[in-house]
């Protein structure tokens, strides 16, 4: 295959053939297409973009690079949410142990951090001994057994997407329908589902900057998963502004697990009951969206989902006294400071896309490919539009690894905060498609 030639037509917004795709994928799973081309390529599509049958085409070929689970029959549907990624989004780790306590087998493939967005899989990585490298054999076994496993991609499992999401991260080739498209479906059709609800968020530090972007993006995904046997439907969610109140690996799990004990945040515990309702609504389990919102509630506030997590940590390799101890901890970073409020007031604005990028700088997240995570780092004890603060009061507090880190990200986070004399209008956070 000359693959210059096809990295040519498509910058020149030439269509793709099936055949061609495929060769290239596997090409670049088996290590005969460098980095260097295969970066050209990508920036390619998502300059030009690509046609309905390519992006399929991409999705297939990237799902085929490796396994497909096979469940035995089983009375409880094969579901799993995917979010395409947002600064504090920490729904899937409230989320996957709900749905199995409401009698769905879970089998979630994550991602890692991408751009300024959180990873589900790094954030579960700072959970002591944690690991998300399971086999086929040991992700359905293990969903079989206590109806949910969160993992990775690995060599066997869409191995390409996790070639093709590393280098996307650090090439600004992120934020594109069709590459988005096929790294999400690879990874759920993978999975060998039945039902998947999608998380679209949308606004200033979303890959979907503007609500039309997102629609589009939303029916790129469920058109096509639904022409591959996957019952799919999509939230839009706002996210100009941090999920919850905390951003960083081991922060947001900690962030999770209250939500898990029903200590809100309120934003977080929406969005993951909308995405519960939503799934028994596709598996016919209730008639409507409010009747599974307000089953999915009485199964967050029994407790048991928390139960569930850790069976879930203890499956997965996890030190369940460890975490445990671990969450009684105010903090794991070396260093935390306060951001103070310079006056009294309502918050008028949060940016998301600042307190990710001032995460990421911390150390939580990537600039290059093998950047290594620090999962302690992060900002938490978020003051959010509409709260009121006093003069001095706590607005956010830095999690860094050394003073000087502490002080560089403190004078950037003043930034991402705006107070007014009056509470904001609030627009609203989850839209339909
Ligand atoms: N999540 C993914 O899995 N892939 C993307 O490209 C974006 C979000």
């Amino acid at each position: 295959m000359n693959f210059l030639s096809i990295i040519e037509k498509k910058r020149d917004g030439g269509e793709l053939s099936a055949e061609t795709i495929s060769e290239a994928v596997a090409g670049f799973a088996d290590g005969g297409i460098p980095d260097y081309q295969m970066a050209a390529f990508l920036m390619a599509v998502c300059c030009r973009g690509m046609l309905a049958d390519e992006t399929r085409a991409l999705t297939l070929a990237m799902r085929d690079s490796g396994d497909v689970l096979d469940f035995p029959v089983d009375e409880r549907p094969l579901v799993d949410k995917h979010s395409t990624g947002g600064v504090g989004d920490k729904v899937s780790i409230v989320l996957a142990p709900l749905l199995a306590c409401l009698g769905f087998r879970v089998p979630m493939i994550s991602g890692r951090g991408l751009g300024i967005t959180g990873g589900t899989l790094d954030k579960l990585e700072s959970i002591p001994g944690f690991t998300t490298q399971l086999s086929p054999a040991r992700l359905v076994e293990q969903v079989q057994s206590i109806g949910v496993a969160m993992g990775g991609q690995t060599a066997e499992m869409a191995p390409a997407d996790k070639a093709l999401y590393a280098l996307r991260d650090v090439t600004g080739t992120v934020p594109s329908i069709p590459l988005i498209t096929a790294s999400i479906l690879s990874k759920k059709l993978a999975e060998g589902i039945g039902a998947l609800v999608m998380d679209i968020k949308f606004g200033r530090a979303a890959f979907m900057p503007d609500i039309e972007t997102a629609r589009k993006l939303a029916r790129s995904i469920t058109g096509l998963a639904s022409e591959c046997g996957v019952k799919t439907t999509a939230l839009l969610t706002r996210m100009d502004t941090p999920l919850g109140r905390a951003a960083g690996n081991w922060l947001e799990v900690k962030e999770a697990v209250d939500c898990l004990d029903c200590c809100s945040p309120d934003d977080l515990r929406a969005v993951t009951l909308a995405c519960a309702g939503e799934l028994l609504v596709l598996t016919g389990q209730t008639a409507d969206t409010s009747s599974g919102r307000l089953r999915a509630m009485e199964e967050l506030d029994s407790g048991r989902p928390r139960a569930k997590l850790d069976e879930l940590v203890a499956a997965q390799g996890g030190d369940v006294a460890g975490f445990g101890g671990l969450l009684q901890r105010d903090h794991t970073a070396p260093v935390v400071r306060e951001l103070a409020a310079g006056g009294a007031g309502f918050i008028t604005r949060c940016e998301a896309r600042l307190v990710g990028e001032i995460v990421r700088d911390l150390g939580g997240g990537r600039l290059m490919k093998d950047s290594v995570i620090d999962s302690s780092v992060g900002i938490d004890q978020l003051a959010k539009p509409g709260d009121a603060v006093e003069r001095r009061g706590t607005m956010a507090r830095v999690h860094a690894r050394t003073e000087a880190e502490a002080k560089v990200a403190l004078a950037r986070l003043e930034a991402a905060f705006e107070i007014g004399e009056e509470p904001p209008e609030m627009s609203a956070f989850i839209e339909s498609v």
